[in-house]
């Protein structure tokens, strides 16, 4: 089954606790903090796999989660990161946000890509420990891993696209070109999924050539099959544009070439200004010369190159791939798209915090844009401190204190730094 859009939940890890244990060995009273950290939870890691040509796992899975991290212990014991979870895409998924729609990642290199990161193993209390605290009775918990909804979309990767009417023999020049075996049949519509063939032109040069269902009329408006397929050739970096000019159904080349344009033009316009090479199939079964010879005349007028072939007997068929090569190589790589997609916490005009109560007089305020904040403020110079406690108070860091019930003189733990609370 060729599958070309799914859906997904990705889920990372959640980081293990922080420790809450003292010392203890025989003969010596009271132990310092020994609470070891949780461990961060996994990742999730999307890659591409070139054994996969479709999203069909996903119909199956939709699902995907990382091992949490384990709980710290005492003696200093970290608790054990959470494993990553790997999820295998076919080449050329575009991954978008499913909420906002907005592009995450195009899966088309072979870098692999956290989608979504394990969270922080919490801090077991031997951290905590100061002079006036010696033995801190809290840790902190491990945050959750960050979660994503996606929606997965297709788009494969051909550096040629074939387009043309049914029947006209795309199929056919592909199985001859390549080592792809796709369906050949003498009716319309025998291809109904996307086939990749890989043209060797010699040993240090190939490119992949995309053969896609059939684009009729009115695909463009979902009228048939191919409207589903046309993103496979989205990316391609040129068009052999197929027409039958043997006359043997009856078919106007011209007309035909100017509908497929037509179509191309109203599913995407950048698509119709793709550059395209001409294939005019079938010439072994021509029985009008006038008709393919007006076709051609028509074709050099607009600028196209042209090629009569005949796939199926393979003549011409050398020339025209090696023309298609020729082109190629001095046009620029396989367009890949740029993410749009912002995490919340990376949002710069984003100003949530979060505050947990650690311990009666212990309150912890966690937040993105504060530790992006604390970068720049230099703690031993006054200004920078009044900067720092103004941004805090400007973004209702204290009045969140005060409703989590912060009384003078508690204990305000941000990040790596320690304050004693004044109002
Ligand atoms: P597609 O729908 O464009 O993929 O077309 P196919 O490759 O499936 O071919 C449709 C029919 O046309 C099949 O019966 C092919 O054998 C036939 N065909 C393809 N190319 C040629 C050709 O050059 N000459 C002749 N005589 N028949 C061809
Ligand atoms: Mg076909």
């Amino acid at each position: 089954m060729f599958v070309d859009v799914a859906s997904a939940k990705f889920i990372a890890g959640r980081g293990g606790d922080g420790a809450v244990a003292f010392h203890r060995e025989k003969y010596i009273a009271a132990g310092g903090p020994d609470g070891g950290d949780g461990g961060d939870g996994g990742n999730v890691v999307l890659v591409v796999d070139d054994h996969m040509s479709t999203l069909v796992e996903f119909r199956y899975k939709t699902k995907y989660k990382a091992e949490n991290g384990a709980n710290g212990s005492g003696k200093r014991c970290s608790g054990k990161r959470g494993k990553d979870i790997v999820v295998k895409v076919p080449r050329g998924t575009l991954v978008y946000d499913a909420e906002s729609g907005a592009l995450v990642k195009d899966m088309s290199d072979d870098e692999p890509f956290i989608i979504c990161k394990g969270g922080r193993g919490g801090w077991g209390n031997q951290h905590f420990a100061t002079p006036t605290r010696q033995a801190p009775r809290f840790a902190r918990p491990g945050l959750d891993g960050e979660v994503l909804e996606v929606r997965l979309e297709l788009k494969l990767l051909a550096d040629v696209g074939l387009a043309g009417f049914p029947n006209v023999g795309k199929s056919t020049l592909l199985s001859v070109v390549s080592a792809a075996r796709p369906k050949i049949a003498n009716y319309h519509f025998t291809t109904i999924t996307p086939n990749l063939g890989v043209v060797r032109v010699d040993e240090s040069f190939s490119y992949v050539m995309a053969d896609i269902p059939g684009i009729i009329e009115g695909a463009s408006e979902g009228a048939g099959l191919g409207h589903r397929f046309l993103r496979h050739i989205d990316r391609c970096r040129l068009i052999v544009h197929m027409v039958d000019v043997s006359g043997s159904e009856g078919r106007d080349p011209i007309a035909d070439f100017e509908a497929i344009n037509e179509e191309l033009e109203k599913y995407n316009p950048e698509l119709a200004k793709r550059p395209q090479i001409v294939a005019a199939n079938k010439s072994d079964l021509i029985y009008d010369r006038e008709v393919a010879d007006k076709f051609k005349a028509y074709i050099r007028n607009l600028g196209f190159e042209y090629f009569e072939i005949s796939a199926a007997t393979n003549v011409g068929v050398d020339a025209l791939m090696k023309k298609v090569g020729e082109v190629l190589s001095k046009l620029p790589p396989i367009e890949t798209y740029t993410p749009t997609f912002v995490r919340e916490e990376e949002d710069l005009s984003n100003h949530d915090f979060e505050i947990t109560r650690l311990d009666g007089d212990v309150y912890m305020v966690e937040g993105n844009w504060i530790k992006r904040a604390m970068g720049s403020v230099n703690f031993d110079d006054y200004e920078s401190r009044i900067y720092f406690e103004r941004l805090l108070r400007k973004y209702g860091v204290y009045d969140a204190l005060e409703e989590n019930g912060a009384e003078e003189g508690d204990t305000i733990i941000i990040y790596t730094m320690e304050f004693e609370y004044v109002k």
